[in-house]
């Protein structure tokens, strides 16, 4: 197809001529030529001395307002204003342009009069003048530049989670894994050596086992209750970082965060708790030590399994660096995504409060049950980490917890496996499926959700075994869970 003809293109020689008449006068660097070191920035920097020379004020008032959107505001009557520009705009200039970024005081009031933030659903920000995009590089406008570096929407909910979790700074991401892997990847130094804990999340230690490893990174692993081993750790061959849940899936391990950060302090190295099953409202590491705290918030702080994003929160300086490089590996939340996030945490508290008085009761429940093995839940005595739980949470420890259906007596049978899946068919209520914190109560027998293709030795290594069901407590009423897993049990 030939192009289009194209009415009044402009000729070389109007072109040609356009650029001689108006030559650039004041806005270019004039630092010398040779030093090809100097900045923009440094070249404004030379303009302003000292804060009274006023040569900077004096370019910037020749700069500003040029673009003004506000037709008549400024009192300058001789500058065309956008607005009426627009307006005697052609049909496709009016459809790109009318009705948008209308700041007339009316929609400008609505915007801010909202009881919801708004989705900001922009990719772009623009910048009213030169001398904002200046004033913007400069850390003197507050604004946003481009969707992967900040949003005021994802923003808000960033600050709700810092409120929570008494964080000097948060950053949002596209979903729990992606929090986990740029934080590694960020804060790791190359040949650096970082500390897990067993019973970690299966892809945060696929991408330990797997991807550190190309770039040197090495990984020691320990029980969660292991102080003795992290401080040999620590005093042998030190550590970059240490990265531990608490709760852990599917054992609900929970970590003494008050010695850990201890000895993450005494020995320099960054300390990352995994709070997802937990939430700032049953336990905040930060308060105790922690420098970073990490949330898949897929889970309960949107809380209602309809979007995915994860969460990192703590320290600036950390948060910061991370921040840096999410904006070059690019897992962005979206905007919308964002505001779900916003909306869930509203509730948060309220939810919290019925997960954690579910999985309670029922644990207490099911610990009594002649078809249960073995409860794991930190509110029983019998929890491994029962100690370490009474001293640091004192709400609950949200709504997951584990147990084992007796079968035929043997963990490891084909008689338990079978007895596991009765039970978890026979449930009327729970869904089947992974993940958790939402509304909605979901099941899972561990062996063929996560660990379907692992090995053997792998599950007995983790304690996976064929009885081994994971509950994930939604909100409904305490009771009408109890009864249905009663019924359930009748058929394990
Ligand atoms: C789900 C989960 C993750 C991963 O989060 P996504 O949002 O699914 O990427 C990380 N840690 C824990 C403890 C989780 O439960």
């Amino acid at each position: 197809m030939p192009p289009p003809k194209l009415h009044r293109l402009p000729n070389k020689t109007i072109l040609r001529a356009t650029l001689s008449e108006n030559p650039v006068k004041t806005t270019l660097p004039s630092t010398d030529p040779a030093d090809d070191s100097s900045t923009v920035a440094s070249y404004l920097r030379d303009l302003t001395p000292s804060p009274t020379s006023g040569a900077l004020d004096a370019l910037i008032t020749t700069l500003s307002d040029t673009k003004d959107t506000l037709s008549s505001a400024n009192g300058n009557s001789s500058s065309r204003s956008r607005t009426e520009t627009i307006a005697r705009g052609r049909d496709q200039t009016l459809s790109v342009h009318s009705g948008d970024r209308v700041r007339s005081s009316k929609s400008t009031k609505a915007i801010l009069d909202a009881i919801q933030t708004p989705i900001v659903q922009s990719s772009t920000f623009t910048f009213r003048s030169t001398k904002d995009c200046i004033d913007y590089n400069r850390g003197l406008y507050e604004s946003f530049e481009y969707g992967r570096y900040g949003n005021p929407t994802t923003r808000a909910a960033e600050e709700k989670i810092m409120a929570l979790d008494r964080a000097e700074d948060c950053l949002l991401s596209s979903s729990g894994m992606n929090a986990v892997t740029t934080m590694l990847l960020s804060l790791v130094p190359e040949n650096g050596h970082i500390v897990v804990t067993t019973d970690c999340y299966r892809r945060t230690r696929q991408f330990v086992n797997t991807l550190l490893p190309k770039m040197g990174i090495t990984c020691t692993v320990l029980d969660p209750a292991d102080l003795q081993g992290l401080k040999n750790v620590f005093e042998t061959r030190g550590a970059t970082m240490y990265f531990s849940e608490s709760p852990t899936n599917p054992m609900i391990r929970v970590v003494d965060v008050v010695e850990i950060s201890k000895l993450c302090r005494q020995h320099g190295v960054i300390s990352v708790i995994d709070t997802t099953f937990a939430t700032p409202v049953n336990f905040r590491p930060l308060d105790f030590g922690a420098d970073l705290v990490l949330h898949s918030g897929t889970k309960y702080l949107s809380g209602h399994q309809d979007v995915m994003c994860g969460a990192l929160a703590g320290r600036a300086d950390l948060v910061s660096q991370v921040r840096k490089l999410h904006g070059v590996l690019g897992g962005v939340v979206d905007p919308h995504a964002a505001y779900l996030i916003n909306r869930g945490m509203k509730t948060l508290g309220v939810r919290m409060e019925a997960h954690n008085r579910n999985a309670a009761s029922i644990a207490e429940y099911l610990n009594k049950h002649p078809k249960v093995s073995k409860v794991h839940y930190p509110t029983l005595e019998s929890h491994v980490d029962y100690a370490v739980g009474k001293k640091l949470f004192h709400k609950g420890f949200g709504g997951v917890l584990s147990f084992e259906i007796r079968g035929n007596g043997d963990a490891w049978s084909r008689e338990t496996f079978e007895a596991a899946g009765r039970f978890v068919d026979g449930l009327r209520i729970a869904y089947i499926g992974p993940s958790l914190g939402g509304c909605e109560t979901l099941v899972e027998q561990v062996c063929i959700m996560g660990y379907f293709d692992q090995p053997l030795r792998e599950r007995k290594r983790l304690g996976i075994n064929n009885g081994l069901i994971r509950f994930a407590c939604g909100i409904e009423d305490t009771y009408d869970l109890i009864d249905d897993i009663e019924a359930a049990l009748k058929l394990a």
